[in-house]
Order: structure tokens, then C-alpha cells, then sequence
């Protein structure tokens, strides 16, 4: 190589670092505006004050790049550090697989939501010893390892059975303990959040109660694992949300529950939102439950609903089952009586235990 040519390229190589520098220089202190405007709410983009250091920049312009070539230049300066701001803007959900990329698995007693299929059944509300007892007998002789049943229900109609309270916690309870089964219910008001803490493994907030953001605050801030469903119109985005709020409690013992989103059909009680549930799974590190029940609110869909959430990857599959669902006090329509759950579980069997159905 031409000596000549190498000591100048030297001279270039020189340059580049010093361009490098002073470039990161500038990042650094339009980062530091950045957060300044960030603080104020003031955007980060300010095409005024551009175009004044163009001006200056091309007045200047010694020479030999034309004014258009050093306008191009330093137009992708601009850009580039208009996109580190705005990076660097982009808030760290604790939600989010970015914040942390590996499963959330959320133990209760036996049952861990996040290391393989589970189940989670038991009726829609807790009625009395005898049910709570029939039902937990007969789901923990078939593997469930998570008993349900409400004690505050959020009726439609205010004139409508509204539950048991701490009566049916302790039904709910007793009925888990005694079969050893992890016990889930719903709270649906900050002041019982105390008292359902006291009997139940994991805190339920339902579709209803999503966005009552002080109820988040104070499920979060009890420690208790949460089951929280999904809205009845809220987007994937709103039921994160909701997550977070919960999460920045410092409780990350949360599970994510898609229950059907309200449409405009009809023939099905909610439309089960697969696809909610997958972004979950995805864009989140935590578990995600799809409770069939709700979702379809017709028994003849549960089975094929709860194979294609299984399939596609989810936790847990939420069930209601009751002794006699003629008679129940709420949801009659859509609870499972034992012989169907029966069948349910055949239809589901390989997809709950993919171990023990390739060992045929
Ligand atoms: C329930 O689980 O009994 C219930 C009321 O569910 P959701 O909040 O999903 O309607
Ligand atoms: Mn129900």
C-alpha cells in the first residue's frame, strides 16, 4: 500500500473516533432533554428547532459537502436520536416477557399454574356443606388439584342470589381441605379482601371487577396469589394493565384468566378469545388459564374449547361442575353434573397428561 495512502487513512480512522465521541456526546445530552421533556409531557419531536439548526448548519457550511448533502446528514443524526428517546420513553411493564423473559409459576399447595396442564373446577357458587363437600370428593378423586366456588357473586340482577360470604368461604374451605385441594373464590370489594385472604389459596377478581383498580391495589398489596379474569369488553392491552396493577404491588404471583369476551353473537354466552389468550402466553411471563364455562356458557362446547386452549399452549383449563345443576343457584345452564364432567375429562385426558398418552 501506498504509504501516503496509509498514514492518511490513519488520519480518517482518527477522525471516525473523534466523529464517534462527539456523536455520543450528543446523545448524551439530547437523552438528558429527553427526560426533561418527558417529565414536563412536552414532545420529544421539535421540527422548529431543527430547522434552526439546519440553517445555522448550512450558513456555516465550510465546505466541500453541498448544504443538501450536509442537511441529509445531520437530518439522521436528528432521527437517531429522536429514536433513543423515544426508546429509552418505552416504560418497562412488569407484565412483559422484556422485563422478564422465563414462565412465572405460581404454587399453591399442589398445584403449580405454569409446569403443565391443570384444571380448576367446582360450581359457580357455594350453596352448602353437603354440595362443597360432593363436589371436591368427586373432582379430587379425578386428579383436580384446584377447587372453586363463589361466596360474593356479581349478579346481573341485584335481586338475584348474591352468595354466602365468610359462611361460604368456610364451606369452601373445609371442602378443600379435606380433600386436599388448593381452594380459589372471588373477591369482589376492598373490605372483604381481609376475610377472603383467610380462607382461600388464591383471590379471584372477576370479569366485572377488572378495571376496580383499587381492588387490584389491594389483592396486590395482600400477597395472595391472584386469578385475575379478563373483562367482559376489556382489550388484551386493559387486562394487562389490570395485571400491573397487581404486579406493582410488589405481588407477582398472578395468573391470567380469559373468560370469553362479550360480541354480537348470540348462540354462545361470550366469544372465547383464543387468540387473547396466545398474547398472553406470548407478551406475558405469566400463567394463562381459559375458562371454558363462561366463555361458551353451553356445555355441549367446553370439551372442544378446552382442547384447542390446551393445544395452543395455555396453563389451566376453568370449569364449573355441580352435583345437580337444575337446581343450582346461579349459572344452571352452563354447569357440568359429575357424569359430564366424566365425559369432559375423557375428551380432554390426552391433552391434560401428554406423558401418559404417548406411554398409550
Ligand atoms: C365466576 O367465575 O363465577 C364468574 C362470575 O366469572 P366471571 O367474572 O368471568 O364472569
Ligand atoms: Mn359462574
Amino acid at each position: 500500500m501506498e504509504p501516503r495512502i496509509l498514514e492518511l487513512r490513519r488520519e480518517i480512522d482518527r477522525i471516525n473516533r473523534e466523529l464517534l465521541k462527539l456523536l455520543s456526546e450528543r446523545a448524551r445530552i439530547a437523552s438528558e432533554i429527553g427526560r426533561i421533556q418527558t417529565e414536563r409531557g412536552l414532545s420529544h419531536y421539535d421540527p422548529a428547532r431543527e430547522e434552526e439548526m439546519l440553517a445555522y448548519l448550512t450558513a456555516e457550511n465550510p465546505g466541500p459537502f453541498p448544504d443538501g448533502t450536509v442537511k441529509k446528514l445531520f437530518k439522521e443524526i436528528f432521527k437517531a436520536t429522536l429514536a433513543l428517546e423515544e426508546q429509552e420513553d418505552k416504560q418497562k411493564f412488569l407484565f412483559s416477557r422484556e422485563t422478564r423473559p422465563e414462565d412465572t409459576r405460581v404454587r399453591v399447595r399442589e398445584a403449580v399454574f405454569g409446569a403443565g396442564p391443570l384444571l380448576i373446577a367446582g360450581p359457580c357458587a357455594i350453596e352448602s356443606e353437603e354440595q362443597m363437600q360432593a363436589t371436591a370428593e368427586f373432582l379430587a378423586a379425578r386428579g383436580v388439584k384446584v377447587l372453586r366456588g363463589g361466596a360474593y357473586k356479581p349478579r346481573t340482577s341485584p335481586y338475584a342470589f348474591q352468595g354466602l360470604g365468610e359462611e361460604g368461604l368456610k364451606l369452601g374451605r373445609a371442602a378443600a381441605d379435606r380433600h386436599g385441594m388448593a381452594f380459589v373464590t372471588e373477591v369482589m370489594d376492598t373490605r372483604d379482601v381481609g376475610v377472603v385472604s383467610d380462607y382461600a389459596d388464591i383471590l379471584q377478581v372477576g370479569a366485572r371487577n377488572m378495571q376496580n383498580f383499587a381492588l387490584l391495589r389491594e389483592v396486590g398489596a395482600s400477597g395472595k396469589p391472584v386469578l385475575l379474569k379478563r373483562g367482559l369488553s376489556a382489550t388484551v392491552e386493559e387486562w394487562f394493565y389490570a395485571a400491573e396493577y397487581v404486579l406493582s404491588q410488589g405481588n407477582d404471583q398472578v395468573i391470567l384468566v380469559e373468560r370469553g369476551i362479550r360480541t354480537y353473537e348470540k348462540w354462545t354466552r361470550n366469544t372465547l378469545d383464543l387468540s387473547g389468550a396466545v398474547l398472553a402466553k406470548q407478551l406475558t411471563h405469566l400463567p394463562v388459564v381459559v375458562d371454558v364455562t363462561h366463555a361458551a356458557g353451553r356445555i355441549d362446547l367446553l370439551a372442544p374449547l378446552a382442547r384447542a386452549a390446551l393445544a395452543a399452549g395455555v396453563d389451566a383449563v376453568h370449569v364449573e361442575v355441580h352435583p345437580n345443576p337444575k337446581v343450582a343457584m346461579s349459572d344452571n345452564n352452563q354447569q357440568m353434573d359429575f357424569a359430564q364432567f366424566d365425559a369432559f375429562l375423557e375428551a380432554v385426558r390426552d391433552l391434560l397428561e401428554p406423558a401418559a398418552a404417548k406411554r398409550g
